[in-house]
């Protein structure tokens, strides 16, 4: 039987990140996806048009008719939106996921420049729901304004985030500026592994929602009863492999 997973986070209407990239990954890595959907958000990979927020009532029962049905395995979360979503989410959970597999991926601004979570949020993610995670997995900005300073080094910046927060933390290396990227994951006994991949030439579109892909494709393989180190190697090279294609024709001048 396929373990089953459940994304909560925005739409993304490109297709590329948010739910539909979860969705994509879950399926890719033999889970059954199943989502709640914080936000509908108007976008290409270039540009965020517009977000409309989804009705809290709503929110509450897709993730309420998910965990009624399904013997949920893992539950990812992506884009929360605002401190009123992140605060459901985090109580929902608690109620009813808690001692399973979270992994939260604490959206905050798109590559394009939107904001995805405002910033009464970011308190209330850091109290209420990064406790319940089992792995963060912040970008360097992120990482920055969860640590609340500038990063230096990304291993001791990993370290301390997880020291923190008390959760393993993946530290994405792909906002940096060398050649070669360096993803670093810390565990809360201070266990570290590092994963370095050569930067490529991605276009717009290849790079967009690789980190929600990321985070999804490791919360299906933790549903799958993998250690945490198992599943952030497994999906790293499953990313790698599963960006190489090249990207669909966009409109000319
Ligand atoms: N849109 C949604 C709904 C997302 O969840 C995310 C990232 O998590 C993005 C857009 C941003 O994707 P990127 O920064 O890769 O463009």
């Amino acid at each position: 039987m396929r373990p089953v997973c459940l994304a909560i986070g925005g739409s993304d209407s490109s297709g590329g990140a948010g739910i539909q990239a979860d969705l994509a990954a879950f399926a890719d890595l033999g889970v059954k996806g199943c989502c709640a959907i914080t936000a509908l958000t108007a976008q290409s990979p270039l540009q965020v048009k517009r977000i409309e927020p989804s009705p809290l009532i709503q929110l509450e029962a897709e993730i309420d008719s998910i965990l009624d049905y399904y013997d949920v395995a893992a539950v990812k979360t992506g884009m929360l939106y605002d401190a009123a979503r992140v605060r459901l989410v985090a109580h929902m959970l608690e109620q009813r996921h808690g001692g399973r597999p979270l992994v939260v991926d604490p959206v905050m601004l798109a590559t394009s420049g939107a904001c995805l979570l405002d910033a009464a949020a970011l308190d209330v993610l850091i109290r209420e729901l990064l406790p319940q995670a089992r792995l963060v997995t912040p970008n360097i900005p992120e990482a920055a304004a969860l640590l609340g300073r500038p990063l230096d080094d990304a291993v001791g910046a990993a370290k301390a985030l997880a020291g923190q927060l008390n959760t393993a933390v993946l530290l994405k290396g792909g906002h940096g500026k060398r050649g070669v990227l360096l993803d670093v994951l810390c565990e809360t006994n201070g266990e570290t592994a590092l994963f370095t991949h050569e930067r490529k030439a991605w276009d717009i579109e290849q790079g967009h929602g690789t980190g929600c892909s990321l985070a999804a494709a490791i919360t299906a393989v933790l549903a799958q009863g993998k250690k945490l180190a198992t599943a952030v190697a497994g999906a790293e090279s499953w990313l790698q492999k599963k960006r190489r294609g090249l990207t669909s024709p966009q409109k000319r001048g």
